[in-house]
């Protein structure tokens, strides 16, 4: 669109006509006309060249412009620290002193997404359900709940030392004297530390204590007080999302493994005589059971409902919480060929769990952990009955007093779940020449960025007005510095789904323009609908291109 432009050199007022264009899939602005000195005469001849122009624009065939397809990179995690560093969403914590092993600081729009990832877990873990109420828990509670946790006895890890490169390193117990270190070097088996996971702390003059290592305890440590106060009964979960500290041997991968993480975790209790009252969905997930582990076989495509009625999940619970975590992931938009759900194999299974599969993510580095889900039966409110004598025993439905178990744990680490989302979500465009961080619109950092086409006050009044309303809903960034195409590669890069743009419409009709990330298409939307409009896209509850007038751009 074309538009006058004054510029002033020496006192003397030059007037210009100008017009933004999309060159290799950036916008630049092109001067078409030099109008005069005469701001009057400067207006009548760009209308008078808008008009030559529009007709010679009615005969070309006009296309909707689309950028190149978006291309999905696959990134190293060494690739993505950077990247996270470079865009501001996470930071060496202490950097400037040299940073310290496992701690990591959280900037501007890195923050905005972990809260956004936390609130969505909320929502449909807890908010969204009859059967879920949250707990928020102290970081620092009563030792002895670490004692009877058995925390204090055994939360322990191995620590072995690589006999050619000398890095320590930490092993399962099923691995001791199985596995090489990274750089091919043989671990000294001989000489096994272990290290005691928990940070202790003194509390007062000298009273030992020590900062959580998981939320779960917490749980409960409450379960009966949450029970008698919010009128719950079997099957109920109880949630928590919250700091976790561990002293890990070897920290690394980036947010994969820390010393300081939150979870968000859930302990689901039922009395272990009633079925799951609810259906299965139709998700499909690569199951590797202990038995394709043991016999050297392949994972197998299977769908929940089946991996239960075939009894490779042992209880239906089981099951149904493992296709929930996995659809948590993807209906945020992670891709469901990277998952797959893992049987812990009897070597590593904790002493007290009946059955442990955890949900895996295919991540750089290979299959890993991403949620840990047990059947701890009722082992944990067994050991704090036992050791507070309290009882603990609540009413099953048939009014019988029960401990009842715990027969699914979803327990997910916040940045773990973060890692998928960025990785999953990052794709590259050539023609844009920028990454494009491809986010569900609700776990997005920024919700859209708005932004006057020029640098005129007319606009810059109509873009604060608009900044101003939608902040009161969401997270969103007033961009007026630097060419429009930097603009719009720089909210690509963080994830903006949608950005604004004000100009000469926006005065004459009420209309700006709203930009989709994915596709680069444009709409025309009214002010007053604006809103309206974007709090449906962001829930995605609309397609873009039916949520206004789709633009027509020029293709030569
Ligand atoms: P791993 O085997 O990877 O050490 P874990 O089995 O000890 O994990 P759990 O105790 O089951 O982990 O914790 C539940 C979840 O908390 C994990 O699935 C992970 O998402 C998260 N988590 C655990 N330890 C860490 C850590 N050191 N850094 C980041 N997240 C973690």
């Amino acid at each position: 669109m074309a538009f006058v432009v004054k510029k002033t050199i020496s006192g003397n007022d030059y007037y210009y006509l100008n017009e933004n264009k999309r060159v290799d899939g950036k916008v630049k602005t092109k001067t078409i006309a030099y109008l005069g000195k005469v701001k009057k005469d400067a207006k009548k001849k760009a209308e008078e060249i808008i008009r030559k122009m529009n007709k010679v624009k009615k005969k070309k065939i006009i296309q909707i412009e689309q950028v190149g397809k978006l291309e999905k990179v696959n990134i190293s995690i060494d690739d993505m620290t950077s990247f996270c560093k470079r865009k501001g969403f996470v930071f060496r914590s202490g950097d400037i002193y040299g940073g310290f092993s496992g701690f990591w600081d959280f900037g501007p729009v890195g923050v905005e997404m972990k809260n956004n990832l936390k609130k969505l877990w909320w929502d449909y873990h807890v908010k969204n359900r009859d059967d879920v109420v949250g707990i928020d828990g102290a970081i620092i509670t009563h030792p002895k709940v670490w004692k009877a946790s058995g925390h204090v006895e055994s939360f322990n890890d191995v620590l072995v030392i690589c006999k050619k490169c000398k890095k320590p390193n930490k092993a399962d117990k099923n691995e001791i004297g199985k596995i090489k270190c990274d750089c091919g070097g043989d671990y000294d088996w001989d000489n096994l530390k272990n290290i005691e996971q928990m940070f202790k702390t003194t509390v007062g003059l000298d009273t030992l204590a020590y900062l959580r290592p998981e939320t779960a305890q917490l749980i409960f440590t409450n379960f009966k007080f949450v029970y008698n106060t919010s009128r719950l009964k079997l099957p109920f979960g109880i949630a928590q999302i919250g700091k976790s500290f561990r002293n890990e041997i070897a920290p690394r991968d980036f947010l994969f493994r820390l010393r300081e993480f939150e979870q968000m975790e859930i302990e689901y209790f039922s009395d272990p005589n009633e079925k799951c009252p609810y259906k299965f969905g139709k998700s499909w997930i690569l199951v590797y059971s202990e038995e394709m582990q043991k016999k050297n076989k392949e994972p197998v495509k299977m769908k929940f409902k089946e991996i239960y009625e075939k009894k490779i999940i042992k209880t239906d619970w089981h099951a149904y919480w493992l296709e929930q975590e996995f659809m948590w992931f993807v209906s945020l938009g992670a891709n469901p060929d990277n998952f797959r759900i893992r049987q812990h194999v009897s070597e590593e299974k904790s002493h007290y769990a009946l059955d442990t599969w955890d949900l895996e993510y295919n991540f750089p580095f290979g299959w890993k952990e991403l949620q840990g889900m047990a059947n701890r039966t009722n082992f944990d409110l067994r050991q704090h009955q036992e050791n507070s004598n309290v009882n603990l025993q609540i009413m099953n439905n048939k009014g019988q007093k029960i401990l009842p178990h715990v027969v699914a744990e979803p327990s997910q680490g916040v940045e773990r779940a973060m890692l998928v989302f960025l990785f999953d979500s990052y794709y590259y465009d050539k023609k844009r020449n920028n990454v494009v961080l491809k986010l569900h619109p609700q776990l997005a950092p920024i919700k859209a960025a708005v932004f006057p086409i020029v640098k005129r006050k007319e606009f810059e009044k109509i873009a604060v007005d608009i900044i101003k309303d939608l902040r009161k809903d969401w997270n969103v960034v007033y961009d007026k510095s630097g060419s429009i195409g930097r603009r719009y590669s720089r909210n690509d890069e963080i994830g903006t789904p949608y950005c604004i743009t004000i100009d000469e419409d926006s005065m004459k009709n009420n209309n700006v323009t709203i930009r989709d990330r994915n596709t680069t298409k444009q709409i025309k939307v009214k002010i007053s609908n604006l809103k309206n409009i974007l709090r449906k896209l962001i829930d995605e509850e609309i397609k873009f291109e039916k949520a206004g007038k789709l633009i027509s751009t020029r293709i030569k």
